[in-house]
């Protein structure tokens, strides 16, 4: 059983030598709880933000996490059972049904999607769009970092709630062309072409209604600069920020007021009660195939640490998880 701890805190940039792989012996399965082997794991922006001080150096780490259940003392789990919590960064954990839950088995839904575009990624991406933004069919709805994991299913979900044009911002114009190609954007951008406001007014020539934020900075004020008057932005992350390297405010914040737009952060922790909505609408379509979860998928608990650096510097389409067993 090994895990993984953080020894150090980063300055910009994060580098593999801040974890270490620490084994350590059996764990102790007390009444009420359960084993599990985790399958796959999730890597996520937020985390860069808690090693600067909210993660202990030392000591387990947090994430999202799939395991199986391989040992029961709780009459909640049987061995087999595959469930959701949040001790990730580690082959193993002891958890009580109060910290975790069992996933259902949907029939041709991959598990993976559970920590894609059905888990927690795709609900910040449908409660931004349909909770914060109100997103109304036939409008044209921009998305940054639109080849994530939270960009794809907000570009899918967008299409599937009628939106009438849809554009996204990504680090790459092979990126760009993904989206356009397998996504179904409408027109996608690389940030690396060009100043942000020219190429996203050329994709969007009538102005954007709504814009999903995971980026912050440039991106943010390239959006205020053409969104329509009283257009909404829906505020997800300003993953351009994480390493310090730029500020998330924009410098045109007042033309909020001159425009009379809309602008809402939010957080997806306080809309897990929309998680039966979510799917409700997705599962059909998943399960018809008219609709993928979009993922990166590295193998090996020991890629964890570089899935990770790889997930800032932008190496994923979709979600990246890894797949331990
Ligand atoms: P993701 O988009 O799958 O992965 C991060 C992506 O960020 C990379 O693939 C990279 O793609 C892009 N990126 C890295 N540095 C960048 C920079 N300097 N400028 C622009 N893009 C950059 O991650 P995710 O999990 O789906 O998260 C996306 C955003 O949603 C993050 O801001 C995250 O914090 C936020 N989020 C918020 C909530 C909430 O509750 N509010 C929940 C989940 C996620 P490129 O190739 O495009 O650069």
């Amino acid at each position: 059983m090994t895990e993984i701890h953080l020894v150090g805190r980063p300055t910009g940039m994060p580098t593999a030598d801040l974890f270490a792989f620490v084994e350590h012996e059996p764990l102790e399965l007390r009444l009420g709880t359960a084993l599990v082997e985790n399958v796959l794991l999730s890597v996520d922006p937020y985390m860069r933000e808690c090693m600067d001080e909210e993660w202990d150096l030392h000591s387990p780490l947090e994430g999202r996490a799939l395991g199986r259940v391989v040992e029961s003392r709780t009459p909640d789990y049987s061995v087999g059972d595959i469930v959701f919590h949040r001790k990730s960064w580690r082959t193993h954990a002891v958890v009580s049904a109060a910290e975790s839950r069992r996933i259902e088995d949907l029939p041709d839904v991959p598990l993976s999607a559970h920590l894609g575009i059905l888990g927690g990624t795709g609900l910040s991406a449908y409660v931004g769009l349909v909770r914060v933004a109100k997103l109304q069919p036939g409008e044209t709805v921009f998305i940054s970092a639109a080849a994530g994991g939270v960009g794809t299913a907000a570009g899918r979900l967008a299409r599937l709630l009628g939106a009438g044009r849809v554009i996204g911002s990504t680090g790459t114009a092979a990126k760009a062309n993904h989206l356009v190609s397998n996504v179904g954007f409408d027109a996608a951008f690389s940030y690396r072409d060009g100043p942000i406001t020219e190429s996203l007014a050329k994709a969007a020539p009538d102005g954007i209604d709504v814009y999903l934020d995971n980026v912050g900075g440039d991106h943010l004020a390239a959006a205020i600069d053409v969104l329509k008057p009283r257009g909404r932005i829906a505020w997800c992350g300003a993953v351009s920020t994480y390493n310090h390297e730029a500020s998330a405010a924009p410098h045109n914040l007042y033309d909020i007021v001159e425009k009379q737009l809309r602008l809402e952060g939010f957080l997806v922790s306080s809309h897990r009660d929309a998680r039966p909505e979510l799917l409700e609408l997705l599962v059909p379509h998943l399960q018809a195939g008219r609709v993928v979860s979009d993922e990166t998928v590295v193998s090996g608990f020991d890629s964890m640490v570089e899935a990770f650096l790889a997930m800032l510097r932008g190496e994923n389409t979709g979600k990246m998880l890894v797949r331990v067993v």
